[in-house]
């Protein structure tokens, strides 16, 4: 499949009154027509920010970027604000935890979709409100002729979120993001958005970015994974490989959080203890010492010195993983994976 999205070694910066803040600090990966790449992580762990960077949705004039950003072959670390928007509207949507971000509270439904058609066709009135009532039945939504006609606070949660996807998707983007799209909701209407985002995919060929804290979402959607830390990619592979053989103490701390059916509770090890470090003041070495078990495995102090690099996994193309640890695979399958039931 064709790559639309490459992200290499992306950096992010923002000044604060307290100091530079590394939002992003090392990331790369990248994205394919029909597939799905989860970025995963913790609060704070820059996921939200590396995608909202290709929006062009961070405050241009105080944020730093380096690396890059190739969308199309087009280099977008440096862009004018003129070419993110020109993004934003021919070939990137993004869709929120909180449908209230993108729609307006006081206009019908049908009106926004349709409005957002006409911003890039040159079709009438009709034509558009008739596209936005195909798209919101398109998302599942039904009556959506009825329903057009109504406002947000009208639709429930579930139902606003399959409107905004409605709307995210009015213009055939070629890469869709989605940041955290079903966490509000209950597990029920979570699985059926994941299910339609699904559809919606192989029926429209666009990629997609799935940002969540959720391995179950990874496992249920996507392709690829890119598991962030403290503002830098540690682990990245095909789903099956991250999930069936991680390599990063940290990825092993999150699937031992994911509850599982078939295992007793007391047995499993603890989710990563303790709490994600500030970015303003990152551990020497590397940022994940603090809450790893496995530190003093590596000699030398290396984890306290010295901050792995990204890199690919030797043998595994497209793989990569940011640890000192010279044998995680057997780590994993000797000591961690027999504790995940
Ligand atoms: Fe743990 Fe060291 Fe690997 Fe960091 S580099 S995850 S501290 S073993
Ligand atoms: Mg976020």
């Amino acid at each position: 499949a064709e790559t639309i999205l490459e992200v290499k070694d992306l950096q992010v910066q923002f000044p604060t009154e307290d100091g530079l803040v590394n939002a992003v600090n090392g990331v790369s990966y990248d994205v394919k027509l029909g597939q799905t790449l989860a970025i995963v992580g913790e609060s704070g762990s820059g996921k939200s920010v590396s995608s909202m960077a290709v929006m062009g949705l961070h405050d241009m004039k105080r944020t730093r970027m380096s690396g890059s950003i190739l969308l199309d072959g087009q280099e977008l670390v440096g862009a004018s604000q003129q070419t993110f928007q020109k993004i934003r509207s021919n070939s990137v949507a993004m869709i929120f935890q909180d449908p209230q971000s993108s729609l307006h509270p006081f206009k019908k439904i049908g009106a926004q979709i349709a409005e957002a058609y006409l911003v890039h066709h040159k079709v009438s009135k009709s034509v558009a409100e008739k596209r936005a009532v195909e798209m919101l039945d398109r998302v599942g939504i039904p009556n959506p002729q009825r329903r057009a006609k109504q406002y947000p606070h009208e639709f429930s949660g579930g139902m606003r979120q399959r409107a905004m996807i409605a709307l995210g998707l009015v213009n055939d983007p070629r890469l869709l993001i989605a940041d955290e799209p079903t966490t509000a909701l209950d597990v029920t209407v979570q699985a059926q958005i994941l299910d339609l985002l699904n559809d919606l995919q192989k029926e429209f060929g666009s990629a997609i970015i799935m940002i969540t804290h959720d391995l179950a979402v990874v496992a249920e959607v996507s392709d690829k994974v890119l598991v962030m830390y403290a503002g830098r990619g540690v682990e990245y592979g095909t789903t099956r490989e991250v999930l069936a053989d991680p390599r990063h103490p940290y990825t092993w701390g999150l699937l031992s959080s994911v509850p599982s059916l078939s295992s007793d509770p007391s047995e499993t090890l603890n989710p990563v203890r303790g709490n994600p470090p500030s970015l303003l003041n990152l551990p020497k070495g590397c940022s994940f010492n603090p809450r790893c078990d496995f530190a003093e495995r590596v000699p030398g102090e290396r984890c306290f010195t010295e901050l792995p690099e990204f890199t690919e996994v030797p043998g595994e193309p497209g793989r990569r993983t940011r640890c000192h640890l010279a044998e995680p695979a057997e780590i994993f399958a000797t000591e961690v994976a027999p504790k995940l039931g």
